[in-house]
């Protein structure tokens, strides 16, 4: 039988409970769900690959306790639509929260599809709840020294607040 397996690429520094919630509700459509960090070697990110992968992994982990065992943690280097093709998904999942969401995704997903005519990209809404939501706003509010536990895993909650010390110790 063939399965089908959806690629939800991105940065995710750190992943908020916004990117966990797209994760889950593909989970429930999807044989496998890769969630996948898309390194880009030139871009600074406040975690680094092996800090995401490990809060993504904690989030994996409660949501197998629901019930959810076909979410898999990855990272890839260089264009999503190729590592979606090495690995045999036919699908791109992207989140939109808003206009701008829409206007970047619709021009991504035009040029993944010159790349690739075999994989479709999937847009699935934001719940109106987080659709205000992005991981920039997470750590600005952080660095702020205000609560983000409404936004984040508390792992992430956690990796955060340590985060904000260290920096501060430098
Ligand atoms: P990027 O891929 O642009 O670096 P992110 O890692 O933050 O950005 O986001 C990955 C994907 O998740 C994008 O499609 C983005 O629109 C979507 N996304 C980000 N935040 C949310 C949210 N709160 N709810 C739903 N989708 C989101």
């Amino acid at each position: 039988m063939i399965k089908k397996i959806i690629l939800y690429p991105g940065s995710f520094c750190p992943p908020t409970i916004g990117h966990s919630d797209l994760v889950e509700r593909a989970a429930l459509h999807y044989d496998k769900v890769i969630w996948a960090i898309g390194v880009n070697p030139v871009k600074n990110y406040l975690f680094t690959v092996e800090e995401r992968l490990d809060m993504m992994q904690h989030i994996v982990d409660d949501a197998r306790k629901d019930g959810l065992d076909n979410i898999i943690i990855e990272s890839f280097e260089g264009a999503a639509i190729r590592y979606a093709e090495s690995i045999g998904a036919e699908f791109i999942l992207r989140g939109l929260r808003n206009t701008s969401d829409l206007q970047f995704e619709l021009e991504m997903a035009t040029a993944n599809r010159g790349m690739c005519k075999n994989i479709e990209t999937v847009c699935m809404f934001a719940k109106p709840h987080f659709a205000t939501l992005s991981s920039s706003l997470v750590r600005d509010i952080t660095f702020l020294g205000e609560k983000i536990d409404q936004y984040v895993h508390p792992y992430v909650a956690k990796k955060l607040q340590e985060k904000v010390k260290k920096t501060w110790m430098i």
